[in-house]
C-alpha cells in the first residue's frame, strides 16, 4: 500500500470512528399520568433506546392526576428527542408553549401508543400527532384516515375517533418503503399481540403513513387497512407516531422495537443509521426478545 493510499485509509478510519462516536441522541421520556400502566412501560423503553448505543435518556414525571401542575415545566429545549408515554391532565400554558416551540424549531418527538389520546382540545399536539383517539374526539376533530387501493383515503364522515378490538397478533404492511424509517425493512411483518388502534383522527396535515395493519372485522376491526406507524412534520420538527406497544409483552416485539428505534432515531437527526437485525420478523410470525 502507498502513503497515498495508508493515509487515506487512516482518514477513512478516523471518519468512522467518529461517526460511530456521534454525541448520543439526549432523550427526555415524559411520563406520570396513563390510562397504560406507564411507570411498567417507561423503564424498558429507556432500556432499549439506551442499549442500542444511540440514545442517553432521563425522565420528566408529573404530578399524579388531580394534582397540582404547575412546577411541571421540563427544560424540552435541552433535549434532541422527546418521547410521549403521557395522557392525562394539562399541563401549564407556560409549559404547552416550550413544548411547542421545541417541535416547531426542530426537537424531535415520538407519540407512543396511548400518547395519542392526549389533549383532545389543544390544537398543536393535535397537529403534531396528526390523527389521536378517544377522549371526545369525533368529526370535529378531522378526518379518519385509511389506505385504500394505492393511497391514503381522508374520510370526514361523523363518527368517534378511537377505537380497539382484542388483542391479537397481527401483520404491518409498509406503505412508503423509501422512508429513512422504513427503507430495508420487509414489506409486510407481524407484530405480537396488541390493540390494532382503529378510527384514530384529527388535522391530518402534514403526515406521511408508513405502514398500516388491516383491522379485520372478526377481530372486531373496522375492515380498513389502519395508520400504524407515521411521520409527521411540525415546523422544523420531525414526528414519529406509533400506535403499537400496549405493555411489557408488545415492548418485546421486534416489530415494536425496531420501528421505535428507527423512527425515534429519525425524528432526532432526519436519518436512521441502524441496520435491519437478523432477527426483524416476516409476514409469517412475530418475533420478540426475551
Ligand atoms: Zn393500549
Amino acid at each position: 500500500m502507498s502513503w497515498r493510499k495508508l493515509l487515506s485509509a487512516v482518514v477513512v478510519c478516523a471518519a468512522a470512528a467518529l461517526a460511530a462516536e456521534a454525541a448520543p441522541i439526549k432523550t427526555l421520556i415524559v411520563d406520570g399520568q396513563n390510562n397504560h400502566p406507564w411507570a411498567a412501560t417507561t423503564p424498558p423503553l429507556e432500556k432499549m433506546m439506551e442499549d442500542s448505543g444511540l440514545f442517553t435518556v432521563d425522565v420528566a414525571t408529573t404530578p399524579p392526576k388531580g394534582q397540582d401542575m404547575s412546577g411541571f415545566k421540563p427544560d424540552f429545549a435541552a433535549y434532541d428527542l422527546v418521547v410521549m408515554n403521557y395522557t392525562g391532565d394539562r399541563w401549564p400554558e407556560e409549559t404547552n408553549a416550550a413544548f411547542e416551540r421545541f417541535v416547531a424549531d426542530g426537537g424531535g418527538l415520538v407519540i407512543y401508543h396511548a400518547a395519542d389520546n392526549a389533549f383532545p382540545d389543544w390544537p398543536a399536539y393535535n397537529e403534531m400527532i396528526a390523527v389521536g383517539g378517544w377522549g371526545g374526539r369525533d368529526e370535529k376533530s378531522g378526518p379518519f384516515l385509511h389506505w385504500k387501493d394505492g393511497q391514503i383515503v381522508r374520510d370526514t364522515s361523523p363518527g368517534r375517533g378511537g377505537q380497539h378490538g382484542p388483542q391479537h397478533e397481527f401483520a404491518l404492511d409498509v406503505r412508503v418503503p423509501d422512508h429513512p424509517v422504513t427503507k430495508g425493512l420487509p414489506p409486510r411483518f407481524m407484530h405480537v399481540a396488541d390493540e390494532l388502534y382503529s378510527q384514530l383522527r384529527g388535522p391530518a396535515k402534514n403526515v406521511t403513513v408508513l405502514a398500516t395493519a388491516y383491522a379485520d372485522p372478526d377481530k372486531r376491526g373496522t375492515g380498513r387497512h389502519e395508520p400504524s406507524l407515521m411521520a409527521i412534520d411540525y415546523g422544523k420538527g420531525r414526528v414519529f407516531h406509533t400506535t403499537l406497544g400496549h405493555a411489557g409483552p408488545q415492548l418485546k416485539s421486534v416489530a415494536f422495537i425496531v420501528t421505535f428505534l428507527r423512527g425515534a432515531e429519525w425524528a432526532a437527526t432526519g436519518e436512521v443509521t441502524q441496520a435491519v437485525p437478523d432477527d426483524m420478523p416476516g409476514p409469517e410470525k412475530p418475533s420478540v426478545r426475551e
